[in-house]
């Protein structure tokens, strides 16, 4: 789960990370009000899930209240399209009015889970402000990593380390390495994902602050942390994936044509490899999950079907705890409901196949069967053509 950068600077905050002072704002009155405080000099910054707004005109530096209340008109209510957003944009509805920082130098600080160590890693550059992509594509020896062992956590003389390496001013390691420590401290007691500070910056008056912040939160682990939970802000999810989790669907819209329907995340993935390897390009990633209902899997039929991008259906399901004349009737029962109006390829195996098979074959629908995924794959990807 995301959320936005006036929150993440709030969650940081407590935990002893350096931000500017700042306020949401919703409309241009508010925003003028907040901006009062800082004397006019500050940032209006749209507040999207995404980055690259400063490129795209997301992020305005103020020297009076007057302007800050025409960048806030400005800003709000105008679709903001980064290279983060995708080419449809997001409709900015709030913003972050923050006082103006007198910037030395900007530096990046990511702190990931990395899949390679298995371990929580801190990522640091001094190439501030750009894209750490970017970074690691034409100067990769300019970013530096502490492994952090889980057992003792990061130590001080680990954040002292990629202080130095970044070329922290001297008199502002300790500051700096500070930061580092309450910011792994918020990553891991929050169950964060992804904690990236873009730009950390150097200021004139000594202070080393996040001008930027992204928190992701591992959504397994929503459960216990209900207080970031209550921070969703549901305009900035696709409307599809909202509806899915109200079924305990696990969908992820993508920007193909074949729609997927299957059990298992490995599965899931598998199929939409094999719908690329014969040349198509999968709508979604859909996991019905291990045990899910007639009723579930009619919603998540449903569910794919309302994505006008969908030119065809692939379900493939192995029936293991899920049986598969269970899968059928939902299939049959969706394909009734909502009416099946694209071509539907299904490959079942496992539990009750047979049963699975007869149900489809009975049904009168324009089903085309197939016994294994290369060839329901192969099928889908004519058929859509
Ligand atoms: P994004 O990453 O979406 O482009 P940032 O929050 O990183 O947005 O802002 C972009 C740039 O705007 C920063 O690199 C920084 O130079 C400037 N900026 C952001 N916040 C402030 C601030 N409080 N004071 C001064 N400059 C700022
Ligand atoms: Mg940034």
């Amino acid at each position: 789960m995301n959320i936005h950068e006036y929150q993440a600077k709030a969650v940081l905050r407590a935990y002893g990370v350096a931000v500017p002072e700042g306020e949401v704002a919703f409309s241009a009155q508010e925003a003028s009000v907040v901006a009062e405080r800082f004397g006019g000099k500050a940032v209006v910054k749209a507040q999207i899930h995404a980055g690259g707004r400063g490129k795209a005109g997301g992020v305005k530096l103020a020297k009076s209240v007057e302007e800050v209340k025409a960048y806030a008109a400005e800003m709000l209510g105008m679709t903001l399209v980064t290279h983060q957003t995708g080419p449809e944009g997001k409709v900015v509805k709030r913003l972050l009015i923050e006082a103006l920082s007198d910037i030395q130098k900007e530096y990046y600080i990511g702190v990931v889970v990395d899949r390679q160590t298995g371990s929580v890693v801190l990522m640091a550059s001094e190439e501030g402000g750009m894209e750490i992509e970017e970074v690691a594509a034409h100067s990769p020896e300019k970013i530096f990593r502490e492994v952090v062992d889980p057992a003792v956590g990061l130590r001080p003389f680990q954040a002292r380390r990629l202080a130095y390496a970044i070329r922290i001013p001297a008199p502002l390691i300790n500051k700096a390495a500070g930061f580092m420590m309450s910011l792994y401290r918020a990553f891991v007691d929050k169950d964060c994902s992804i904690a990236e500070i873009n730009p950390l910056v150097v200021t004139r008056d000594g202070q080393v602050v996040a001008l930027d912040a992204k928190l992701n939160f591992d959504s397994n682990a929503l459960y216990r942390h209900p207080d970031i939970v209550a921070l969703r802000d549901v305009d900035e999810e696709e409307p599809i994936e909202i509806e899915a989790s109200k079924f305990d669907l696990t969908y992820i819209k993508l920007n193909g044509n074949i729609g997927c329907m299957v059990n298992g995340a490995g599965l899931a993935m598998a199929t939409m490899d094999t719908i690329m390897h014969f040349g198509g390009e999968p709508a979604n990633f859909l996991d019905v999950g291990g045990g899910a209902s007639e009723e579930k899997v009619t919603a998540a039929f449903t569910i794919i079907l309302s994505d006008p991008a969908v030119r065809g259906i692939l379900v493939n399901i192995f029936g293991g705890i899920m049986k598969c004349d269970v899968i059928a009737n939902g299939v049959v029962a969706a394909a009734r409901q909502v009416g099946l109006d694209r071509p539907l390829v299904v490959r079942l195996e496992g539990t009750n196949v047979d049963l699975g098979k007869d149900i489809l074959g009975k049904s009168g629908l324009p089903i085309v069967a197939a016994d294994s995924l290369a060839e329901a794959a192969k099928k889908m990807v004519e058929l859509v053509k």
